[in-house]
């Protein structure tokens, strides 16, 4: 089968490699797309905790081989300790991501374990099913805020994640949703799904959701919340960031991580991708991706969300 294989920092091969044998309990899926978000663009520019070789891509939907269609759970854990116990699987020591640690969805198919499957009804097409895993998280995200009917709701950067965050408030019908972004085409997506274009007025916010993770966007989710305010962190471009403790302390600021999701946020996501459209994501070839993966890094985000069809 075909397979890009990234070989090191921005080093990314278009390979024939052996199709995968599933293991027990395991199952091979003929692979129908498979998303691309800063996981993918930032291991490709920082392979990080990946061993390389590694087939990235960890939003994949697919049929099995008797064509069930089904979107995969990427996230792995030991199933014994006791966050796995605790429906925490994110969190325990062992956790694993399919198209991370573990080869995954730039390739023509992938070997996985049954219990990762989530079957997909007929009327989710293809390049919808590729915002679930993004959608899964920011649904995470979405329950840890707590967020209360009258709360002014900020999140910055509309990729998948952000984008799931408005569709979150779109199906609890709240309101108060606002937003920064850059990209005139991605604005255009969350304005579609119901989010505002945003104030940026210090102390306004009582949450805000940073999904882009950089020293710049950092500083202003903690400038744009009110006192007392949340801010949920998502993103992953800048690993080390000061925090002006002293300001933390006196303005009460509630400054929050979230990380991916457990297996019921994954499935409610099969439902909140109805919120998006087919025609925000832009199919891509095996030689189209390395391109845009480039383009991201540059910050054109011009594209809403772009996606690998690896069988089309
Ligand atoms: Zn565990």
């Amino acid at each position: 089968m075909k397979a890009l294989q990234l070989r090191g920092k921005e080093k990314l091969m278009l390979e024939e490699v052996n199709s995968p044998i599933p293991q027990k309990e395991e199952v091979v899926i003929n692979i129908e797309i498979t998303g691309i978000g800063g996981s993918e663009y930032l291991g490709y520019n920082n392979p990080g905790i990946r061993s390389l070789p590694n087939i990235m891509g960890h939003g994949i939907s697919g049929r099995t081989k008797e064509g069930i269609r089904v979107a995969i759970n990427p996230l792995l854990g030991c199933t014994i300790c006791d966050y796995c116990n605790q429906n925490l699987v994110q969190l325990c020591t062992k956790w694993q991501l399919i198209g991370v640690q573990i080869n995954g969805g730039f390739a023509q198919q992938v070997a996985v374990p049954k219990t990762t499957l989530v079957e997909l009804p007929e009327h989710i097409s293809w390049e919808q099913a590729s915002f679930i895993e993004p959608f899964a998280n920011s649904i995470n995200a979405w329950e840890i805020a707590a967020i209360r009917p009258t709360d002014k709701v900020l999140i910055i950067g509309a990729g998948g994640i952000g984008l799931g965050i408005a569709a979150c408030a779109k199906r609890d019908q709240h309101k108060e949703i606002y937003l920064l972004e850059k990209s005139r085409q991605r604005r255009k997506a969350a304005a579609e799904t119901g989010a505002i274009t945003a104030i940026e007025k210090e102390n306004y916010y009582e949450v805000v959701f940073d999904t882009v993770g950089s020293d710049e966007t950092r500083k202003e989710a903690i400038k744009l919340m009110k006192r007392n305010g949340k801010s949920i962190f998502l993103g992953f471009a800048t690993a080390q960031q000061d925090v002006n403790f002293s300001e933390l302390i006196r303005m009460q600021y509630h400054l929050m991580g979230s990380f991916v999701y457990s297996k019921e946020q994954f499935s409610k996501a099969i439902k909140l991708v109805e919120f998006t459209k087919t025609e925000w994501v832009k199919n891509l070839r095996f030689e189209e991706v390395e391109p845009q993966l480039r383009a991201f890094l540059k910050d054109d985000f011009s594209v809403v969300k772009a996606a690998l069809r690896p069988n089309k």
